[in-house]
């Protein structure tokens, strides 16, 4: 195993920490019993958080942050998998209290890791990240409760986003009328690229809205959360339903029961970190055999692992467009 490897390191506490790229030995890693050579990770907006030391996202120092990587097993006591294998991480507390995907080697317990589908490579896998694999989940639970593509259009918030870009792709996919809702109308060409049949304003959403508005949504992927969330849900359809998985506009929920009582509408929660392993099967499996890899790259900017601690900054700002795959090789 390798003497040493190449690690962002986040340290001090959380008034004052300091970010590093350094050399790290592996017997600093933490308890798991898979090994991994990492070859990409990704900047999610939880990530930005944690670099930028925003949100109380690390909770022990130091840490390597990073909530998702992708790689090959280099050594393993797990029954499932052997050295080769191609795998994925997201979720489970890596890049927040676990060491996480901004480092050459990670070891977590086996039970955290889901097998690449053989059609996509890892550098792939990290293009999609936790934000594509969100946007999957989100996906999946309006069609559990019942969305299907006569319904009629879908609004897609934060659609310049990496969670809203995917989901804008997928729905497409899937035979969706697809609306993108972005405070960046230049980006029109993009999103509909991206297969978005028409773009609005995300001004439209994002006031102080009305008990009920005019109901003109059959499903919402919504990764805004606030007054957007309070106003996606207002203007739904009767019976139709809203997946709900961010908040880059607030954490708060100012909306009414009206949509509830009078519209019998539904507001479901996703949340990707401690999602089941069948579920991430599920949906690794639909990403690897419905997202357009042409639309994924056209999405996707990479960087290296000493780019993190200036982007950081951008994720939170809302600058970045689609989704960065970070290459902690070079
Ligand atoms: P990005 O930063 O890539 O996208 C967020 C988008 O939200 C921006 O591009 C922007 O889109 C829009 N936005 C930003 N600020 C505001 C604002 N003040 N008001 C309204 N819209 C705004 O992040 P991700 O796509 O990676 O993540 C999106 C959200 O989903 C985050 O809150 C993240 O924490 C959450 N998330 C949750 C997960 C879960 O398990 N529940 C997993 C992954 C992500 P535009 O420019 O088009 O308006």
């Amino acid at each position: 195993m390798t003497e040493t490897f190449r690690a962002l390191v986040v340290s001090g506490d959380k008034r004052n920490q300091q970010v590093d790229v350094t050399d790290w030995s592996p017997d600093r890693l933490m308890d798991g019993d898979v090994t991994v050579r990492v070859e990409y990770s990704t900047l999610n907006y939880k990530d930005g958080l944690a670099l930028t030391g925003k949100a109380p996202i690390i909770r022990s120092y130091p840490l390597i942050p990073g909530i998702d990587f992708a790689g090959t097993v280099e050594a393993s006591e797990h029954g499932e998998f052997k050295p080769g294998d191609k795998v994925v991480l997201n979720g489970w507390g890596v890049g927040e209290k676990h060491h996480g995907g901004y480092a050459q080697l990670a070891r977590v317990p086996g039970d955290w890791l889901v097998p690449l589908p053989h059609s996509l490579a890892p550098r792939r896998a990290m293009a999609i990240g936790t934000a594509g694999y969100t946007a999957m989940l989100c996906v999946l639970r309006l069609e559990a409760a019942g969305l299907s593509p006569d319904a009629g259009e879908v609004v897609v918030t934060g659609a310049c986003g990496g969670v809203g870009g995917i989901a804008i792709a997928l729905l497409v996919r899937a035979g969706y009328t697809v609306v993108a809702s972005t405070g960046r109308m230049a980006e029109e060409d993009y999103l509909k690229s991206l297969g978005a049949s028409r773009i609005i304003d995300r001004a439209e959403l994002s006031g102080e809205g009305r008990p009920l508005g005019k109901a003109r949504w059959a499903g919402a992927v919504d990764t805004v959360g606030s007054r957007t969330l309070a106003n996606v849900l207002s203007e739904l359809n009767y019976g139709a339903a809203a997946a709900a998985c961010g908040l880059a506009q607030g954490m708060d929920l100012p909306a009414t029961m009206a949509p509830f009582i009078l519209r019998n509408v539904g507001l479901l929660g996703v949340d990707s970190v401690m999602a089941p392993k069948a579920l991430r099967m599920q949906a690794w499996e639909r990403l690897a055999r419905d997202l357009d890899h042409e639309k994924l790259d056209a999405m996707t900017t990479e960087i290296a692992l000493a780019d993190l601690p200036s982007v950081a900054g951008e994720i939170l700002a809302g600058h970045i467009r689609g989704r960065t795959v970070v290459d902690v090789n070079i």
